[in-house]
């Protein structure tokens, strides 16, 4: 049995870590932690046996540990992951980077502010917490009036960071909220009128270049830029629709 109580044997990984706390370390830089990895650890162990061990200042977002609750997403040798489910000794690398997600105003550390993410999850009509998830003394930001959960999403903002057009076009709707707006209208959840009025704009549906790297990172099979490319098809038909009814 090795020294994280389980078996196999390890070997030590080097994580660069970047490290940012507005007025003490700004601008930002990177950190190198030594950890002895056995072929179970995780990006998330590893952090919280840095923070217990090495710098109890380190910053970074988790809660469920099992792929769940969407709270721990980073880039981990520069590709979107979550972190609890992240192994190190898959990165096949003696030394690993750890940064926090792009698409996001960074706070601290590994810290984002997921407002953005929110407002633009928010409008779709579906989306954020589940019921059972939200404090009702928590302040709800402007313009969500409710809370539920868009089935398979974890809201994670891992596709935002990873997307090309989100992070160069701050507005863009994104790939999470473009899925929701998608679920929203399949359902019925809201009239096709408000959802596709929601994303027929420069910075909706149309701004999506197809590059797929939504899909590819999503850790929940949730494939929103395959969801963005059916919300297209879904809107050019009910064009057509409205054009020759209006003839
Ligand atoms: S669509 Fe996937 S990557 Fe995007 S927030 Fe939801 S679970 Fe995370």
């Amino acid at each position: 049995m090795n020294q994280h109580g389980r078996f196999g044997p390890t070997r030590p990984i080097t994580l660069k870590i970047l490290r940012y706390k507005p007025g003490f370390i700004d601008p930002p830089r990177y950190d190198t932690f030594q950890v002895q990895a056995d072929p179970l650890m995780t990006v998330l162990d590893a952090l919280e046996e840095i923070k217990a061990t090495a710098d109890s200042t380190l910053l970074y977002r988790h809660s469920c540990h099992h792929a769940s609750c969407g709270t721990c997403g980073m880039k981990v040798n520069g590709r979107e992951q979550l972190a609890c489910v992240a192994r190190l000794v898959d990165e096949g690398t003696d030394e690993v980077v750890v940064e926090p997600l792009g698409s996001a105003p960074l706070v601290a550390d590994l810290v984002v502010d997921m407002t953005p993410f929110a407002l633009h999850m928010a409008p779709s009509g579906m989306a954020l917490v589940r019921d059972s998830e939200f404090m009702p003394e928590a302040e709800r930001p402007a313009g969500v009036e409710r809370y539920t959960r868009y089935e398979d999403c974890i809201e994670c903002n891992i596709c935002l960071s990873a997307c090309p057009v989100a992070n160069t076009n701050p507005g863009f709707i994104g790939p999470a909220g473009l899925a929701a707006a998608y679920r929203a209208l399949v359902t019925g959840e809201r009239p096709a009128a408000e959802v596709f009025a929601y994303v027929d704009h420069d910075d909706g549906v149309w701004r999506c270049h197809s590059a797929m790297e939504c899909s590819a990172v999503c850790p929940s099979d949730v494939q929103p830029g395959h969801k963005i490319m059916a919300l297209r098809r879904e809107l050019v038909a009910y064009k057509v629709k409205r054009f020759f009814k209006r003839g």
